[in-house]
C-alpha cells in the first residue's frame, strides 16, 4: 500500500458526517448547503443531459466553459486569462489541486503550507515527492507573519500553497497580505498555488482580489476555483485551474491521467451559470451573510465567544473564551454524541503545533436548522462550561 495515503485517517469531514448520521445529529460539520443552488443552473444541466453532448468532451474542458470562465473573471476580478492556453477544467477544485501539485512539484522541492490547512494539500505534496514546510497561524486573527514565512523558506523551496478566503478560519487576505505574499514569492522565486474556491462567498461588501493579479505574480501563479461553491452545488465537482501557459500545460498533462475530463453536461450548465447577472452573486452572499449573523447572534446571546467570519460557509467558536475547558476534539465528540450537533475540530487541520481551542460550524443551513443547532449548542455549554 502507498503509505502517503494508506496511513492517513478518513478525512475529518467524512468522519464527522458519519458521526452525524450515526447520532441523528444536525450536521454543521462538513461544509455543504442544505438548499441546492439556482434552479436555472440545474435546469441547464438537466437539458444538457437530455439534449446535449454526453460523450467525452475535450480534455481541457468544453470551449464554452473555458470562455465563460475567462469572461467571468474579467468581469468579477479584472483578471485576463486566455481560454485556449491558460484555463483548464477539472473534476472539482480537488482535482485541480492534485493535477497542479502532481504536475509541478518535483521530488525534493519544498512547499510552504499555511496551517490550519485544507486536508488535501500535504498528502498531494508528499505523493509528488515534495516536502511540506508548515507555517502556522493562530487565533483570533489567524494572520500570516512575514517572519514565519522567512523562517520556513530555504534554497529548496519552490512553492507556496495559499487559500483565501480561508477554510477553516473564515478569514481573507487583505491588501497588505497580498503585497507581502507577492513580494515573498517574487524575491524567493516561488510559484503560488492559490486555492480560491471561496472567492464568491465573501461578506460585508468585501472584494476578492486574486494573488495572480499582483505585480510579478502573473507568470508564477496557479489560481484554482470551484463551481460547487459558487452555485451551492458541492456535489457537482466541476473546478478549474487558471495559470500561465507553461504551468497550465504541466497541470493539463497530469489531468489527462487523473480524470481526463469532467461530465460535459455539468460543464455546460456551469458555463451558463458563470454568466448570470451580478445580482445572483450579491443575493447569494446576502443570504449566507444573514445565516452567518443569525447563528453568530444566537450563539453569542447564549454565552459563546464567536470569532468573526469574513467569508466561507463557516464560523468558529473559541472554546476557552466561551468558558469551555475541553480541547476541540473532545468537545466536538461530546457535542455530536450527547447534544446532537456535528462540527469540525480545527486541530484536525494542523499537522504540527495544532491550535486545539476552536471548532468550526457551517451556517449554510435554513433558519430552523440553525436555530435548533444553536439551542443544542447552548445546552452543551450550560452542561460543559
Ligand atoms: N479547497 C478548499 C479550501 C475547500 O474548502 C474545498 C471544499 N470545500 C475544496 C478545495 C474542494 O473543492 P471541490 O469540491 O470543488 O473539489
Ligand atoms: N470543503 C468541505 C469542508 O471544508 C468538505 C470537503 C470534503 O468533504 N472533503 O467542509
Amino acid at each position: 500500500m502507498n503509505p502517503v495515503f494508506a496511513k492517513l485517517p478518513t478525512t475529518i469531514f467524512e468522519d464527522m458526517s458519519a458521526r452525524a448520521r450515526a447520532n441523528g445529529a444536525i450536521n454543521l460539520g462538513q461544509g455543504f448547503p442544505d438548499t441546492d443552488g439556482p434552479e436555472d443552473v440545474r435546469q441547464a444541466a438537466a437539458d444538457a443531459v437530455l439534449t446535449g453532448w454526453n460523450q467525452y468532451p475535450p480534455m481541457r474542458g468544453l470551449p464554452e466553459l473555458r470562455a465563460a470562465i475567462g469572461d467571468h473573471y474579467a468581469a468579477h476580478q479584472r483578471l485576463s486569462a486566455d481560454p485556449e492556453t491558460d484555463i483548464l477544467v477539472t473534476s472539482g477544485a480537488t482535482e485541480a489541486l492534485a493535477a497542479s501539485i502532481l504536475g509541478l512539484v518535483s521530488p525534493g522541492d519544498e512547499v510552504i503550507i499555511v496551517q490550519p490547512a485544507y486536508d488535501a494539500y500535504a498528502p498531494l505534496v508528499r505523493q509528488a515527492g515534495g516536502v511540506p514546510r508548515f507555517v502556522s497561524t493562530r487565533p483570533p486573527g489567524w494572520k500570516l507573519r512575514a517572519e514565519d514565512l522567512e523562517t520556513a523558506v530555504s534554497d529548496a523551496t519552490r512553492f507556496l500553497i495559499l487559500n483565501s478566503p480561508h477554510n477553516p478560519t473564515a478569514t481573507m487576505l487583505d491588501a497588505a497580505d497580498l503585497a507581502l505574499l507577492a513580494d515573498f514569492c517574487v524575491s524567493h522565486d516561488l510559484i503560488a498555488i492559490c486555492d480560491e474556491v471561496w472567492e464568491h462567498l465573501i461578506f460585508d461588501g468585501a472584494e476578492h482580489k486574486p494573488l495572480i493579479t499582483m505585480p510579478g505574480m502573473g507568470d508564477r501563479t496557479v489560481k484554482i476555483g470551484s463551481a460547487g461553491k459558487i452555485f451551492s452545488l458541492t456535489g457537482w465537482k466541476v473546478g478549474w485551474a487558471i495559470a500561465p501557459e507553461p504551468l497550465a500545460a504541466a497541470t493539463a498533462k497530469t489531468h489527462q491521467f487523473l480524470t481526463f475530463t469532467t461530465p460535459p453536461n455539468l460543464q455546460s450548465a456551469v458555463a451558463y451559470g458563470l454568466g448570470k447577472d451580478m445580482s445572483y452573486f450579491t443575493d447569494m452572499r446576502a443570504g449566507y451573510q444573514a445565516s452567518r449573523d443569525r447563528l453568530a447572534t444566537a450563539l453569542r446571546d447564549g454565552g459563546y465567544a464567536v470569532l468573526s467570519s469574513a467569508a466561507t460557509y463557516f464560523l468558529l467558536i473559541d472554546l476557552p473564551a466561551s468558558g469551555i475547558d475541553l480541547d476541540d476534539r473532545a468537545f466536538a465528540l461530546r457535542l455530536v454524541e450527547e447534544f446532537g450537533v456535528a462540527s469540525i475540530p480545527v486541530s484536525a487541520l494542523y499537522e504540527i503545533d495544532a491550535v486545539a481551542t476552536a471548532i468550526r460550524l457551517c451556517f449554510a443551513k435554513d433558519d430552523a436548522t440553525l436555530d435548533a443547532a444553536a439551542n443544542r449548542l447552548i445546552e452543551a455549554r450550560k452542561a460543559l462550561a
